[in-house]
């Protein structure tokens, strides 16, 4: 991590939310520390995303806090936040075919710059956080004709070059072949042990398993299950959570994985 840059540490209070009269979000919380890599699980429409919202502070009307370094994020300026915390999407296709330095330039625009002119300082900051995710060899080269791992870690360099240290990434690997998954996530996990705190969500638990330290199991509006992964990871919790037996093994190194129990063939 560039020298200078404050390590924030966010908690999540009591923090319920509806969309109308349909309850999302209900009394969810926890903690993230600095260096700390958190999964959030939880089936299709848990609410993982409004959860993001709210803790970016793009979803004003819920109850319960959102602290940075034990203030609420209300507090700041959208310019602030922004170099607290940033969110990286799922790789997409922009409109125009920028190279990947121009992409990981636009980041530095919250800091409050116009990006087409950019200063020194702020190309450096691209620079160096394409250097921080392994990619400086590809900053010239056009986004659009990056694999989509390599996408991927253009979308966490611009992240990285807001000078955010707590990262939001909405299932980061969704898209990407099964190297491109492992490589990216590798890299993610690589920034937080250097001091970023970072959440994704994942419907993968053997990534849950390799590389996370908690994981935040959400199901029906609220936390089902929060820990370490080997603790809280359990056949009964996965059935909870997806509707699917699976058998979780231990391999002679320790890692754990887990296995989709298929039904029987009915026999005809
Ligand atoms: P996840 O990210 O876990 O798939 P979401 O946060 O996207 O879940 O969605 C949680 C619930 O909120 C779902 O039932 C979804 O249909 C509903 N929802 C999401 N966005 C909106 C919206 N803008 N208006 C109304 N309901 C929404």
């Amino acid at each position: 991590m560039p020298a200078g840059i404050i390590r924030s540490y966010l908690e999540v209070r009591n923090l319920s939310f509806a969309y109308g009269n349909q309850a999302v979000l209900r009394d969810v919380g926890f903690t993230l520390q600095p260096g700390e890599l958190l999964g959030m699980l939880g089936p299709n429409g848990a609410g993982k995303s409004t959860l993001f919202r709210c803790i970016l502070g793009l979803e004003k009307n819920h109850t319960g806090q959102v602290l940075l370094d034990g203030t609420g994020i209300e507090t700041r300026s959208p310019t602030v936040l922004a170099k607290q915390i940033a969110y990286v999407p799922q790789t997409h296709y922009p409109s125009f075919n920028y190279a990947a330095l121009d992409m990981v330039l636009m980041g530095t625009a919250a800091q409050g710059r116009e990006w087409a002119l950019p200063r020194t300082a702020q190309r450096q900051a691209a620079e160096e956080a394409l250097e921080q995710v392994g990619i400086s060899h590809l900053r010239q080269r056009s986004f659009r004709q990056l694999s989509g791992g390599e996408q991927q870690l253009v979308l966490i360099a611009r992240a990285l070059a807001q000078k955010a240290t707590l990262l939001i990434m909405d299932e980061p690997t969704a898209n990407l072949d099964y190297g491109n998954q492992i490589r990216v996530l590798f890299q993610v996990k690589t920034l937080s042990r250097n001091g970023y705190g970072i959440i994704l969500s994942t419907h993968n638990p053997d990534h849950a398993f390799l590389f996370t330290d908690r994981v935040v199991a959400l199901h029906n509006t609220r936390i089902a299950a929060a820990g370490p992964p080997a603790e809280v990871l359990t056949p009964e919790l996965i059935a909870l959570l997806y509707g699917v037996q699976v058998l979780i093994r231990q391999d002679e190194q320790g890692v754990l994985s887990c296995t989709p129990v298929l039904p029987t063939a009915a026999s005809s």
